[in-house]
């Protein structure tokens, strides 16, 4: 089976066409400035260079039109006809309470992602566009919607109640949700896999870190604690994002710039490595700067890599023990000093870090010592690759 994968945004669309037959990647590519002037289209057949054009795209709808064509292009194509697809899986950021695992699209789907826009008002809205688009423009091919908020649906009360009055839980839903999950499941089953153990014998710390992080606790396959809240902004510092506050640097906040979409431009944009720094959102700056002898930078520095340590043995203590941690994303899957600094000075919980294994990038590897209580791991994410497998699942299920 064929199967497309999208990933909506409010003005881009990342996409790949994945033959689940050998899980091979047989085209990608990103569309951006949607509705915007300039907008163009970078796509990849496997194996050839990357092509990018110039193309104007007023909506979501004609960028679909134009990836589907492109598709079955004699050139850049990987089809000889769109009947070759077999269904099309779609990230859905927030799937709410309503959501606890990846669902083939009904009519009544499309109504409970729309009832939990107010959950992700920026992401849901973008994401129904691709889809409505793919409904549109390809009636008769089944769709699937996968969740980046189903994995942490399996978190006890304990994990996802704010102490705030339960009122606001039962009647504005305010809890803990939690994101990438995709990711975070889709590491937690690899690593299970890579080191020939049964998922449901393992308690796994998965470390998501991005520009965008978040870090959770999977305890024999389910998740049962994640760093990320009600929205993206909680837990660890980020590249633009504050990470956990004291409700009062909030409220001071709001009092000084007296208004709710102004403190969320500083603690969502302006805030976390960007912020402290005062240099870049991205970590490779920072690491410079701090080297060159930026004081504020090696304070962005630590608190990130104090950050991290903190959850890991938080959430040890939480799971009464941690088998194996897992490091992804572009930081996880890159920065090998961060890495090193997170897993300095940890032994007293069972950490032995090998240093010349972890000398490596984005690749699967373990980087503990062969005596560690606590196997390290780098595991790159895919999560196109679980979008697609949750499709073909479905859709077999389905019997479509
Ligand atoms: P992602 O959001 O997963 O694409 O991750 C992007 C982030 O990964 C960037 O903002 C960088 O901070 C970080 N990153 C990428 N490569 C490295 C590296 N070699 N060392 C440290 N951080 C890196």
């Amino acid at each position: 089976m064929k199967i497309l994968v999208l990933n909506c945004g409010s003005s881009s669309l990342k996409y790949q066409l994945i033959d689940m037959d050998g899980e091979k990647v047989l085209a990608k590519g990103l569309v951006e400035r949607i509705g915007i002037e300039g907008s163009r289209i970078k796509h990849t057949k496997t194996g050839l260079d990357a092509v990018t054009r110039e193309v104007p795209f007023p909506d979501h709808s004609a960028a679909i039109k134009y990836v589907l064509d492109i598709l079955v292009d004699p050139e850049f194509g990987v089809l000889k006809s769109l009947d070759e697809l077999g269904a099309t899986g779609h990230r859905i950021v927030h799937g709410g309470e309503k959501f606890t695992k990846s669902v083939l699209v009904t009519p009544e789907v499309v109504k409970g992602i729309e009832e939990v826009i107010p959950l992700a008002p920026l992401h849901n809205p973008a994401n129904l566009m691709g889809l409505k688009a793919v409904m549109d423009v390809l009636p008769d091919k089944p769709n699937v919607v996968v969740f980046d908020t189903a994995f942490h649906q399996t978190m006890p009360p304990k994990a996802y109640i704010y102490g705030i009055p339960y009122e606001y839980y039962e009647k504005d839903r305010i809890r803990r949700y939690g994101f990438h999950g995709t990711s975070h499941g889709y590491v937690a089953h690899r690593a299970a896999e890579i080191l020939g153990k049964d998922i449901k014998d393992l308690k796994i710390v998965t470390c998501h870190l991005g520009n965008g992080s978040s870090i959770t606790a999977v305890d024999g396959g389910k998740c049962v604690d994640t760093s990320m809240g009600m929205g993206t902004g909680e837990g660890l510092l980020m590249g633009t994002r504050s990470g956990n506050v004291d409700p009062l640097v909030m409220i001071t906040l709001m009092e000084k710039l007296g208004d709710a979409e102004k403190v969320s431009e500083v603690v969502h944009k302006k805030s976390g490595l960007l912020g402290v720094s005062g240099v870049s959102s991205d970590l490779r700056d920072v690491e410079e700067a701090a080297e060159k002898g930026c004081e504020r930078s090696k304070i962005a520095q630590d608190i990130l890599i104090t950050g991290v340590k903190k959850y890991i043995a938080s959430y040890a203590a939480e799971m009464g023990g941690v088998d194996v941690v897992v490091f992804t994303a572009g930081i996880g899957e890159n920065g090998i000093t961060f890495r090193e600094a997170v897993c300095k000075d940890m032994e007293f919980m069972g950490i032995k870090f090998d240093a010349e294994k972890n000398n490596c990038r984005g690749k699967e590897v373990v980087i503990s010592a062969p005596d560690s209580k606590v196997t390290v791991m780098v595991v790159p994410t895919d999560e196109e690759m679980a979008i697609a497998r949750d499709t073909k699942k479905c859709v077999e299920e389905a019997g479509k």
